[in-house]
C-alpha cells in the first residue's frame, strides 16, 4: 500500500516508517516535490491533523495521513495544546516555550499534563482519527539533554526521568506518537490484508 505521511520532516518520516514496517510504502511530501507549508490553523489537535490530510487528499486523491501533537497541562486547562509549537511566539522556538511554561507554573503542585497525538487518516475518501496520549508531570526545572520540544520538563508517569534523560529509542517505544501510530499500523496491516474493506 503506498500512503502519504503529509510532513516535510524527513526525520518524523524515517521514525514512522520504522513504526509502520513493511508493506507500507511512506512518501513524505519531499517525495512528491511538494515544499509548501501545509495551513494548520484548526483550534484543536483534530482539526489540524484532519486539515493536513484533506489538503494532500484534494490534491492527490490517495491515501494519505497527517499527524498533530500537543502538550495539555492541567493547570493551564489543557494549554498549550495545539498551541505547542507557537506557545512563546511564532518563531517556534523551544527554549522560550519551556521558559514560559516554567514561568507560568511557578512552584504550583498542580503539575499534572500530557503528550496527545492526533492522526487524520484519509483512505478511500473516508476519514479516521487515531490518537496517542502519555500521562506525566512537569518538572521544576530543565532535566537531560536528549529530545526536543518540551522534553526537558516532561516525566511520563511511573518515571522518575524526563523524556530527555531517557535514550532516543526508549522513548520513542513509549511515546505519544508510538501509541498513536501503533494504532494506524494496526489499521491499516488490517486493511492491506483485506483490501475490499472499505468496499463494505
Ligand atoms: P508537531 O505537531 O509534531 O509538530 O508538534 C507540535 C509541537 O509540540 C512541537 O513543536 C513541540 O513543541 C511539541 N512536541 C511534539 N512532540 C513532542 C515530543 O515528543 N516531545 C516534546 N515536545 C513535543
Amino acid at each position: 500500500m503506498d500512503i502519504i505521511f503529509a510532513t516535510n520532516n524527513e526525520n518524523k518520516t524515517r521514525e514512522i516508517s520504522n513504526i509502520l514496517g513493511d508493506g507500507i510504502n511512506l512518501l513524505s511530501l519531499n517525495d512528491l516535490d511538494i515544499h509548501e507549508d501545509i495551513p494548520e490553523n484548526g483550534s484543536t489537535l483534530e482539526d489540524n491533523a484532519l486539515q493536513k490530510a484533506r489538503y494532500i487528499y484534494e490534491k492527490f486523491r490517495c491515501n494519505v495521513f497527517a499527524d498533530d501533537t500537543g502538550l495539555e497541562i492541567d493547570m493551564f486547562d489543557g494549554l498549550p495544546g495545539v498551541k505547542s509549537a507557537r506557545f512563546a511566539g511564532e518563531n517556534k522556538d523551544s527554549e522560550a516555550n519551556i521558559d514560559k511554561v516554567l514561568l507560568m507554573m511557578g512552584d504550583s503542585e498542580k503539575r499534572n499534563a500530557r503528550f496527545r497525538t492526533v492522526i487524520a487518516l484519509i483512505t478511500a475518501g473516508k476519514e479516521y482519527l487515531f490518537e496517542g496520549i502519555v500521562e506525566g508531570s512537569i518538572t521544576g526545572e530543565r532535566r537531560g539533554t536528549g529530545g526536543f520540544g518540551y522534553d526537558a520538563v516532561f516525566i511520563p508517569r511511573g518515571e522518575s526521568r524526563t523524556f530527555a534523560e531517557m535514550p532516543l529509542d526508549e522513548k520513542n517505544k513509549i511515546s505519544h506518537r508510538a501509541r498513536a501510530f501503533e494504532k494506524l499500523k494496526t489499521f491499516l496491516n488490517s486493511r492491506v490484508r483485506s483490501p475490499g474493506k472499505d468496499a463494505e
